[in-house]
């Protein structure tokens, strides 16, 4: 993250506090560029089976920058912290899956469910939820919107770029979940 000059006297005094404000300017821009997103994409329609949020059945996970596990884990703190997530969610049903290929019914172990999704197989950050979580579409989405390629790249550009000036490297991306280890669980 951006610093405050090493002759800020406010710096000095509340070095944590100057990193958290630099922090929240970040979150505004990427809530900005989420705003943007999340308007390309209304037309588009979802039919919410919470599959995606379950990455053993997609066998894909977000990557996610600095700058979003930061909306998230501020997300998680208003919600009071990890442990008041609740339980875990159930497994789904097969027939929650029935246009898959392999109906075969997982585990819930075997799903991977990603840590955030609730008892109720809801996103319990939703708002606040990352760049891929709001742009992966199963075989059952239609889409209306004619978001292509070209517009993922360019959000995901903006994207870097804050995440760029929130940490050194914060734009690499990282499987979600290795973010997010301090979420056991449940
Ligand atoms: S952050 Fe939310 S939307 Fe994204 S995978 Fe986890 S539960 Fe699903």
């Amino acid at each position: 993250m951006a610093r405050s000059k090493p002759n800020d006297r406010s710096s000095r005094t509340h070095p944590a506090q100057s990193d958290r404000d630099a922090e929240s300017e970040l979150l505004v821009e990427l809530e900005h560029v989420f705003r943007e997103l999340d308007a390309s994409l209304q037309a588009d329609t979802c039919p919410a089976s919470t599959e995606c949020c379950r990455f053993g059945i997609t066998g894909r996970e977000p990557y996610v920058t600095s700058i979003e596990v930061a909306l998230v884990n501020r997300a998680i703190a208003r919600r009071g912290g990890p442990r008041a997530l609740g339980r875990a969610p159930a497994p789904l049903s097969g027939e929650a899956s029935a246009d898959r290929k392999d109906k075969r019914r997982l585990a819930l172990a075997d799903e991977e469910p990603c840590p955030l999704l609730d008892a109720k197989g809801r996103c319990s950050v939703y708002d606040a939820r990352p760049f891929g979580c709001r742009t992966y579409f199963c075989e059952r989405a239609t889409r209306a919107s004619g978001f292509n390629q070209r517009d993922i790249n360019e959000f995901v550009r903006r994207i870097k770029d804050i995440a760029a000036r929130h940490a050194a490297g914060g734009d690499l991306g990282k499987p979600l979940r290795r973010w997010l280890t301090f979420v056991r669980p449940r």
